[in-house]
């Protein structure tokens, strides 16, 4: 027959109670910039409702944190709607999930009859994601990533950062074009904005990550431009009449007409490669200019990008490793976040 399955309520009851838990952190992690917990407590928690909902697909709900990109546009900004969606990252934690990952995109892109992917691998730089959009040249209006289809207009604040040029260089970019970056606060400036902070005796910030956004997320534009934030840009949005066909190729656009790229990025032919730019940037992922979170590794060429597509959440053509957590906590509990 086809009567639907109605699952136990102590289920849905079960149910509930996890996606509104992994609600509760999300907001405090996205509109409040002040988490309650360390990301890698929150990872095991997401991951936890992802399994429960693998196990019990009749209970997913379409507006299930698994189904969404995480964060909304607060009231606290006029709301903007990006022209193209903002994705989030699929993530993996382990190798072995990597390989798996990387061995189901290969198979994918051969079936639709494409030449081997390449892989660009880069730094998952651990700041807040920002829209930039530039008409004819100029920079319009700048937003976070909200919910992906409407961020918070934050074009004030982003003009106080100098590593955004107000103003492309050259005549090659489209007339429209939306490009996408992550803004951060640089470690050493971290450092230095909190022993200044500890001098005048207030309260440091917690950790970049946050800082990075409560210090964008300013009501006072005056406010974010006392604060060390730089970006590095990663991605486009709406593009008509971008020239470029890959990724790689992208970058080197974005970086001729002034924007910040990475320094840290490289398009691998292999797993085996991809593996080895993981190991070595593990080893070193506390000398860098900024915290990371993780590697992304992108299908490079546009073309395998559109073949492979995106969910409503996540492209299929980018995933994020994670480091494994690390044993030294910073006690984020025990400092009052000063955003
Ligand atoms: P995400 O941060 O894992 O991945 C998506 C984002 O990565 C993109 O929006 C982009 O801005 C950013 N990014 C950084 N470097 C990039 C690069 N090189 N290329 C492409 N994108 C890059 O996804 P998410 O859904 O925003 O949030 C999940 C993250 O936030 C996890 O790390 C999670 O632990 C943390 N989080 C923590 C809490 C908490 O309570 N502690 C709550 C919610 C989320």
């Amino acid at each position: 027959s086809d009567e639907a399955v109605v699952p136990p309520e102590s289920l849905r009851e079960e149910y509930e109670a996890l996606s509104d838990e992994v609600r509760r952190h999300r907001a405090a992690y996205y509109n409040e910039d002040a988490p309650l917990i360390s990301d890698a407590e929150y990872d095991v928690l997401y991951r936890r409702l992802e399994e429960f909902e693998a196990l019990h697909p009749e209970l997913v709900s379409n507006d299930s944190p698994t189904q969404e990109v995480g964060g909304e546009a607060t009231a606290a900004f006029a709301p903007v709607e990006h022209l193209a969606r903002m994705y989030s990252l699929e993530d993996v934690f382990s190798i072995d999930e990597l390989e798996a990952w990387i061995r189901r995109a290969e198979a994918s892109v051969a079936a639709v009859g494409l030449p081997p992917a390449r892989w660009l691998t880069e730094l998952k730089i651990d700041g807040l994601a920002v829209n930039l959009l530039y008409r004819k040249g100029e920079l319009v209006r700048a937003a976070t990533r909200g919910d992906g289809r409407t961020g918070e207009d934050v074009t004030h604040n982003v003009l106080t950062i100098k590593d955004i040029p107000q103003r492309l260089a050259g005549d090659s970019h489209p007339d429209e074009v939306e490009i996408r970056g992550e803004v951060y606060i640089p470690t050493k400036a971290f450092n230095e904005f909190n022993e200044a902070l500890i001098a005048e005796g207030k309260a440091p910030l917690a950790n970049p990550r946050n800082a990075a956004a409560g210090s964008l997320r300013q009501k006072d534009p005056a406010e974010t431009a006392k604060r060390p934030l730089s970006m590095f840009v990663h991605g486009i949005g709406a593009r008509e009449g971008l020239s470029s066909s890959s990724q790689a190729e992208t970058y080197e656009l974005l970086k001729a007409w002034g924007l910040p790229t990475s320094p840290y990025y490289e398009v691998l032919d292999t797993y085996e490669e991809v593996l080895a730019f993981i190991e070595r940037y593990g080893d070193k992922r506390h000398s860098l200019i900024h915290e990371i979170d993780g590697i992304v590794v992108k299908a490079d060429d546009f073309a395998t990008q559109r073949a492979l597509g995106h969910t409503s959440r996540v492209p299929r053509w980018a995933v994020a490793f994670k480091y494994p957590p690390e044993e030294v906590h910073t006690k984020l509990l025990d400092i009052r976040v000063n955003v």
